[in-house]
């Protein structure tokens, strides 16, 4: 579905991507990890368009993404990202939350757009939530409706950089729950975390980048228990 070739990017002198060269098939779940700095989130940037990359191709379901006609806004209808931050409207509530974009980038009509931003606040676990404000939720209730924002676009891929990051260790495991039921519901999804135990039981692949280039690709039992190179056992040791 995804198909990224030699991709690089540099930050004025900066070469933060040196030459990713990835497929990611439909369905598949692909943790990506990797030291700080090594390029995670630019990598997820370049895939959504958030960042220009430098030179390469991403082909998003058979559409160079990267080309000057690409329109971006239609990539990121069906890319959805969540971030650290949940970037939340603090003067709306979760249903209007999630209502919002449905409505201004897919023209939603209102009463559409609600019915879709309940059916996803309730896959987050948040039906009973609905008319709460952001302020008014914790951490990981506030990710859940980013989350539930995320799918209401219907995307066909999810991308995730470091979405339990900012949260008090008791609210990690809430929003790692939705996002293990979307994996087993066939969800494409690019994921950056440092949890290491989604990576074990949900990744299809895991990844490891390190200084803009990807240094081990593998299923997780390899990358974990007979990983190739010194610097993944390197890294793995001291995560885990
Ligand atoms: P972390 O685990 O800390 O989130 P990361 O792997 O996500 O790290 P990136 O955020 O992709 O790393 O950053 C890689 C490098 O690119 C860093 O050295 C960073 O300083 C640099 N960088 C990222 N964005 C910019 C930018 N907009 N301008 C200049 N340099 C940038
Ligand atoms: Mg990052």
């Amino acid at each position: 579905i995804i198909k990224i070739c030699d991709l690089h990017k540099s930050f004025g002198e900066t070469k933060v991507l040196n030459g990713i060269s990835l497929d990611i098939r439909k369905g598949e779940v692909v943790v990506v990890l990797g030291p700080s700095g090594s390029g995670k989130s630019t990598l997820l940037r370049c895939l959504n368009r958030l960042e220009q990359p430098t030179s390469g191709k991403i082909i998003f379901e058979g559409q160079d993404i990267c080309a000057a006609k690409t329109d971006v806004n239609d990539v990121r209808k069906r890319m959805g990202m969540v971030f650290q931050q949940f970037n939340l409207f603090p003067h709306l509530d979760a249903v209007h939350n999630v209502m919002l974009a449905q409505e201004k980038v897919l023209k939603r009509p209102r009463a559409e757009a609600r019915r879709i931003a309940l059916k996803e606040l309730e896959r987050v676990g948040l039906a009973e939530r609905s008319d709460y404000y952001p302020d008014e939720l914790s951490g990981g209730q506030q990710q859940r409706v980013a989350i539930a924002r995320a799918l209401s676009m219907e995307p066909h891929v999810m991308l995730f950089d470091e979405a339990t990051s900012a949260l008090d260790p008791e609210l990690v495991r809430g929003v790692l729950d939705v996002m293990r039921e979307l994996a087993q519901g066939g969800m494409t999804m690019v994921v950056v975390t440092h949890e290491m135990s989604f990576a074990r039981d949900v990744a299809d692949r895991v990844i490891f980048m390190e200084g803009g280039v990807v240094v081990e690709d593998g299923a997780p039992e390899q990358l974990f228990e007979h990983p190739k190179s010194e610097r993944t056992r390197a890294f793995i040791g001291q995560v885990t």
